[in-house]
């Protein structure tokens, strides 16, 4: 009876399509797939609704039933699978062979509020796994005089709303069209497609009456069955091959692993090996189980053990060992134990192809699957943002330390997708200042890490300009020499600009006559004198009477270097007074030679 679902008339061994919901926080992505769950349980037959761990398996003649018409023969595949935890957190770590494991993914969006950050993330995740996707426009509901006709499809719910509500949902849909448009996708009401492989569906749905839904799911099983066709063949038989979507502690249990198997069967009593973040593990399949009817919940046991399960199937492992386990990573059955090499090397390239360990300047990278931390080093990548090291696990203290060792100031920080900072980390973070950047959105991540970025880079460059020698120039005040020389004391007024301590001094003809070791005003010593202020300064070098006398001006003498960047840089920022002193000592310089600070 387990397996009444697929023997209905199914001569083809088509598997199950996967279909994944995604779409940004509070757009209805739990709604609808209560919907569906909510749906396939009430026209369900008993019997055929199988229970999965982690997915709501919808055999075909519920989606007809529902949909109120009939596939003709060409549809062979028995059914969608719905993997129940929505998001692309579920979605990266469902991985097979480098790609996503989910066969078909919906993106859903309020069609009130138009497309959201994780709307955008989740887009750029399907186009790099080349996941074929569907649009669910949600909440139509919500457009304010909606007519609603319960679980209607969206041409009979359509024919009941009046001009203007029909109006506003089209300029609602023509708007996701031209969002989907700028991510390089054509996009188009889906009643209105005749090729969906070059054209994405956008379906009007509301995933709370229900409307609409019939024509989702419907789009979903044609999709399938035209464009996956060859992806499905797999079997139902054979040793099984699943991706671990969950390693959880259960009581009585243990870790246990929350698996979607994908290919074959697994049976009790099976030895598998396991994918871990160091050396796969080999262990024996203690118990294989699904999740008890809602009927027969009345025990504290929430499991049924199963002898054996086929694809595809969410079940949950029960096995010794699994501590180590790792999310997003494989779990394969070994039916000889000479394969048990060969397998474990198969597993261990998966984590291999995706981890970065670099000597060069980069970021730290820690994520907690495998898919997650190919989705967020690929986004990284694609903006050009260089990593040093990436792995999956918590942030730990080496990790601090490796980023702490980074020389480029704005590549020393750790990037962190859902993972936690052990303590002995949070110490170091402590003690080095190394910035953390986490989240359990990608999108949130790259953008606080940009934004800092961005912040470091305008007080970098504050600080380069306020080192600057900028311009300054003093006259010698008459009958003020309060010394003669080492060093020379005398009365100056600031004519224009600053003159700071320990910057030379120039004559007008170009020569040098020593560096202001003081300034006073009001026997206080003071750093730096600005235009207008009368001071006494103390100049090392020359000596009053010789190199210097009453009324000359000295020029505060701009290395070259300096007198580019204010020139080139700072000279539209120039008080008036700044600018006339700078181009004075400009020409002085000039004179002698013309290309001088050009
Ligand atoms: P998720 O964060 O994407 O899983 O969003 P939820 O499914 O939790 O939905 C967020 C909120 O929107 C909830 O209060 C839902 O009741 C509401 N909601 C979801 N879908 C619809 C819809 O089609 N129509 C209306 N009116 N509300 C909806």
């Amino acid at each position: 009876s387990k397996k009444a679902g697929k023997a209905k008339g199914k001569q083809s061994n088509l598997r199950t399509p996967i279909v994944v919901v995604m779409g940004h926080v509070d757009h209805g992505k739990t709604t609808l797939l209560d919907k569906i769950r909510g749906t396939a349980v009430a026209k369900g037959e008993a019997g055929l609704i199988t229970q999965h761990i982690g997915a709501t398996e919808v055999p075909l003649d519920v989606v007809q039933d529902f949909c109120g018409s009939h596939f003709g023969k060409e549809i062979e595949i028995p059914g969608l699978l719905f993997i129940d935890t929505p998001g692309h957190h579920a979605f990266t770590s469902m991985r097979s062979r480098g790609g996503s494991l989910a066969d078909l993914a919906v993106l859903i969006v309020d069609v009130n509020e138009g497309f959201q950050p994780q709307t955008i993330e989740s887009l750029s995740i399907l186009k790099r796994f080349k996941t074929p996707f569907v649009v669910a426009a949600n909440k139509m509901d919500r457009i304010g005089g909606w007519h609603t006709t319960t679980n209607a499809p969206f041409a009979k719910s359509l024919k009941v709303q009046s001009e203007r509500v029909s109006e506003i949902l089209d300029t609602r849909l023509y708007e996701l069209v031209g969002e989907l448009y700028k991510y390089g996708f054509d996009a188009d009401r889906y009643d209105r497609i005749t090729d969906f492989t070059r054209t994405v569906g956008i379906v009007p749905i509301s995933a709370i009456t229900g409307e609409g839904v019939p024509d989702l799911l419907m789009i979903l099983v044609g999709l399938a069955q035209r464009f996956l066709k060859d992806n499905l063949q797999l079997t139902a038989t054979g040793p099984g091959v699943g991706t671990i979507l969950e390693v959880k502690e259960e009581k009585g249990l243990g870790t246990t692993l929350d698996v979607i198997l994908y290919n074959g069967e697994f049976f009790a009593g099976d030895t598998v090996i396991v994918g871990t973040s160091r050396e796969p593990l080999v262990t024996k399949i203690r118990a294989l189980l699904k999740p008890k009817p809602l009927a027969e919940i009345r025990s504290e046991e929430r499991f049924l053990p199963v002898k054996h399960v086929s694809a595809a199937s969410g079940v949950k492992v029960s096995a010794p060992k699994l501590d180590n386990a790792l999310a997003g990573s494989t779990i394969r059955v070994v039916s000889n134990p000479d394969e048990v090499e060969a397998l474990s090397l198969e597993l261990k390239s998966e984590l291999d192809a995706v981890r970065i360990d670099t000597e060069n300047e980069g970021l730290i990278i820690k994520s907690d699957t495998i898919g997650s931390l190919e989705a967020l080093v690929g986004e990284l990548k694609a903006r050009d943002i260089h990593i040093h090291y990436a792995d999956v696990g918590p942030i730990s203290r080496r990790d601090v330390i490796r980023a702490a060792a980074i020389n480029d100031p704005l590549l020393s920080a750790i990037l962190g997708f859902n993972v936690d900072i052990l303590p002995d980390a949070l110490n170091e973070i402590q003690k080095t200042n190394v910035p953390v950047f986490s989240s359990d959105i990608i999108y949130t991540i790259i953008e606080s890490y940009e934004r800092w970025v961005e912040d470091q880079k305008n007080k970098m460059e504050q600080e380069r300009l306020e080192a600057v020698i900028r311009p300054g120039a003093v006259r010698i005040l008459p009958d003020c020499v309060f010394r003669q020389s080492k060093p020379a004391v005398v009365g100056v007024q600031v004519i224009g600009g600053i003159v700071r301590t320990q910057v030379n001094l120039m004559r007008e003809d170009g020569a040098n006559v020593g560096v202001i070791k003081g300034i006073q005003a009001h026997n206080e010593n003071q750093g730096s004198a600005t235009v207008g202020q009368e001071v006494a300064i103390s100049i090392d070098g020359p000596t009053v009477g010789r190199q210097i006398h009453e009324g000359d001006i000295l020029y505060v003498n701009i290395p070259e270097k300096h007198a580019r960047i204010v020139e080139l840089e700072l000279k539209p920022k120039l008080a008036e007074d700044e600018r006339e002193v700078l181009e004075n000592f400009l020409e002085i310089k000039r004179k002698k030679d013309p290309f001088w600070g050009r």
